[in-house]
C-alpha cells in the first residue's frame, strides 16, 4: 500500500453531479462516461498509475476499477453522497478477477465491503508493512489488525502479486548487495519520483525493502 496524496475532483464530474441535482441526487448507477473516464484519469494521476493496494500497473481502461474507501453499501443516510464523493474514491486493479480459473483474487475484488483498518490516504500506511525477499507481505509489528488486512481483507499475498514482488525484490537484493549506502539512497530517491506521471510498479515495496535491508 502506497500513501496517496489526492488532488481535486475533476470539474466535469462535479458539474455533472450539479446537473443531476436539478432533478435528483446523483447515484452510482447513473455514473458513466465521459465523467467516469475523467474520474479514473484523475485518480490514476494521483496514484502514478499503480493500484491503490498492490501497486500493480493500472491504466485508464475498463479493467481498472473505482474503489470506495467507505463501501458503497455503507453510504446511506447522511453519508449517502460519499458513494459519489471523489475523496472516497481510489483506483484499484481488478484483483486478477479476469484470470483463468482457478484464480485467487485480491485488492478491490477480494475486499468487497470489508473495513480497512488503515487506508492509502493515511501517511503511515507504508510503514506498517514489511516485505520479504520471497515477496511476502507481513505486518511490521505483528499487529493482528494489519495481519487481518493483509490476509482477510485485501489478500495481499495472492500468488500473482506475491510472485511479482518476489521478482522485483530478488533483483534488488542482487543488485544492491555490493552497493554503497549512498547508492541505495539514490535509488530510493529515484523510486520516490513519478516519471511521465507514473510511479514504477510496486515502487513502495522496493523502497521499503531497500530501507529495511540495506540502511
Ligand atoms: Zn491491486
Amino acid at each position: 500500500m502506497k500513501f496517496i496524496v489526492k488532488g481535486s475532483s475533476p470539474q466535469i464530474f462535479e458539474d455533472w453531479k450539479e446537473n443531476c441535482r436539478v432533478i435528483n441526487e446523483p447515484r452510482w448507477d447513473m455514473f458513466q462516461n465521459p465523467e467516469k473516464e475523467s474520474v479514473k484519469e484523475a485518480l490514476l494521476l494521483d496514484q502514478g498509475y499503480i493500484c491503490c493496494y498492490c501497486g500493480l500497473r493500472i491504466e485508464n481502461d475498463p479493467s481498472t476499477e473505482i474503489e470506495h474507501i467507505k463501501p458503497k453499501v455503507e453510504c446511506t443516510g447522511t453519508d449517502e453522497q460519499k458513494a459519489m464523493d471523489y475523496d472516497n474514491f481510489l483506483a484499484s486493479c481488478n484483483g486478477s478477477q479476469k484470470e483463468p480459473k482457478p484464480r485467487i483474487t485480491h485488492c478491490n475484488n477480494f475486499r468487497q465491503n470489508k473495513h480497512l483498518v488503515i487506508t492509502p490516504l493515511n501517511e503511515k500506511c507504508e510503514s506498517v508493512f514489511l516485505y520479504t525477499s520471497k515477496g511476502i507481505t507481513i505486518s511490521k509489528d505483528s499487529t493482528e489488525s494489519i495481519k487481518k488486512l493483509i490476509e482477510e481483507v485485501l489478500n495481499l499475498n495472492a500468488t500473482k502479486i506475491k510472485n511479482k514482488r518476489e521478482e522485483i525484490l530478488l533483483a534488488l537484493e542482487n543488485d544492491f548487495a555490493t552497493k554503497s549506502e549512498e547508492e541505495v539512497k539514490e535509488e530510493i530517491h529515484a523510486l520516490s519520483q513519478k516519471i511521465n506521471d507514473r510511479f514504477k510498479e510496486m515502487c513502495f515495496v522496493s523502497i521499503n525493502f531497500l530501507q529495511n535491508t540495506f540502511l
